[in-house]
């Protein structure tokens, strides 16, 4: 299968090119967070004729646009309307699709930690987000007012760290955990970083580009320390990398903190070329390393975001030997259940002829490595 043709809901909305500046819109921009389906109808976000519907949607899941997001909506179903925006076919949920879908809750030895590999372990030191995406895997469990760690919550959750000396990378992420105040923050960024056998520590966050001025120096301060710390910033298309958001960003850089990035894969946002080659080379030009494209998750009700892996592996390859390596992540799939992540290509190598090994170039062309033929 090719991509780019196939059933989109609506064809145009994942190809904005990330040089469009966003038109001037006719609303006046929010001063604050907008939380609820009536604050959404009145900045003009959601049409009134919704709002019955969209207010059910709202009750079931989290929702929060804040200014510099709703800033970047040019129109509801847009590629940063729709990754925000509740949604009434959220309360359809398809045979396939769990409440935890990737099985975390089965590895969690204490609340707040999950451990699947043998040398890392993520921290969720609380489950509020700046804004609160409608594809999120973890979806039934973040929120505005659930899952903050309390204090004897957090240190037992440090103290498995502490204890488990083959655990050398401990990953922050929740929730966001940029949404704790920098104190508390840099209190677990300390206590990491005492722990001998920690060498890394790393940073989930959507802050940057979701609330880019919650990243001023005091939080970046609070991320400062001798372990090798690194940020990934969660980023889906190239107009979130605003002027505003590239400065937080650097704030983390000017820190000697490396900032790397990683995407879902969504319909309707960044599953056109254009879009896709536009995201990855606005991260690469604010210094951040794409890292991984995520595979959908099978939360409940995303199903109007899924694009198929085949679509996806196509859409990559597409891109190969046109843009720079700097900007290629990794493709990967979690896959359900909690038996990992794993890279789903596209690949080159194609071993289905003998002895020879032949690998395809950017253009689909077959080519022998005759030192390979030499060997075998
Ligand atoms: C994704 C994930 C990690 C990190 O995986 P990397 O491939 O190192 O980015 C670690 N633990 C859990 C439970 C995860 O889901
Ligand atoms: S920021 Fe991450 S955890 Fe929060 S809603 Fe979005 S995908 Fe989910």
């Amino acid at each position: 299968m090719t991509g780019g043709d196939g059933a989109v809901a609506s064809p145009d909305a994942g190809s904005a090119a990330a040089t469009d500046a966003p038109a001037a819109r006719p609303r006046p921009l929010p001063s604050r967070t907008l939380r609820d389906v009536g604050s959404l109808v009145s900045s003009g976000l959601i049409d009134p004729t919704r709002r019955d519907a969209l207010t059910a949607v709202a009750e079931r899941y989290a929702t929060a646009v804040p200014p510099a997001f709703a800033a970047l909506i040019r129109e509801g179903d847009d590629p940063i309307g729709r990754q925000v925006l509740p949604h009434e076919d959220e309360l359809v949920v398809a045979p396939h699709e769990l409440s935890d879908p990737i099985g975390d809750d089965r590895l969690s030895p204490v609340p707040g930690v999950v451990h699947r590999y043998p040398d890392r372990a993520l921290l969720k030191p609380l489950l509020v987000c700046p804004l609160y995406c409608r594809f999120c895997f973890r979806r039934e469990h973040v929120g505005p007012d659930g899952g903050v760690l309390d204090e004897a919550a957090l240190e037992r959750a440090l103290d498995w760290f502490r204890t488990h000396r083959e655990v050398g990378e401990a990953i922050l992420t929740g929730g966001d955990p940029l949404m704790l105040s920098p104190r508390r923050l840099r209190h677990i960024v300390t206590a990491l970083g005492e722990m001998p056998h920690i060498h890394t520590i790393r940073v989930h966050t959507r802050v940057p580009v979701a609330d880019p001025s919650r990243l001023d120096d005091a939080m970046a301060d609070a991320l400062e320390t001798e372990k090798a710390m690194w940020v990934v910033l969660h980023a889906n298309h190239a107009d979130e990398l605003t002027p505003d958001a590239v400065a937080a960003v650097r704030r983390l850089q000017r820190r000697a903190i490396p900032v790397l990035g990683q995407s879902v894969l969504l319909r309707g946002v960044n599953d056109r070329e254009d879009a896709m080659e536009a995201l990855l080379r606005a991260m690469v030009r604010a210094r951040i390393r794409p890292y991984y494209l995520h595979q959908l998750d099978p939360a409940p009700g995303t199903a109007r975001f899924h694009v198929p892996v085949a679509e996806g592996r196509a859409l990559l390859r597409r891109l190969r030997g046109r843009v720079t390596g700097l900007a290629w992540p990794t493709y990967v799939v979690d896959i359900p259940g909690g038996h990992g992540k794993v890279p789903l290509g596209p690949d080159y190598l194609d071993t289905g002829n003998g002895t020879a090994v032949s690998v395809r170039d950017p253009a689909g062309r077959s080519h022998v490595l005759a030192a390979e033929e030499a060997e075998g």
